[in-house]
């Protein structure tokens, strides 16, 4: 988890879904960006360009803690 609870992190997802502009919650970066910029199917994997971390939502969905 990148965030320090559940309901935020379920947020972070929420937003990078969306394709909204999302801060790095490493690094503070103002905005991640697609890890694959010319796949236009996939909107699952972002990079910061800052920090180089990359997020897969998709794994980080699957490692949210049960309720
Ligand atoms: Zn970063």
């Amino acid at each position: 988890m990148y965030m320090k609870t559940r309901e935020e992190e379920v947020i972070f997802l929420k937003r990078l879904w969306n394709k909204e502009p999302t801060p790095c919650p490493k690094c503070g970066y103002e905005f991640l960006e697609f890890l694959h910029k010319k796949a236009k199917k996939s909107s699952t994997e972002w990079k910061c360009p800052h920090c180089g971390e990359i997020f897969r939502t998709i794994n980080m969905l699957m490692d949210l803690p049960e309720k």
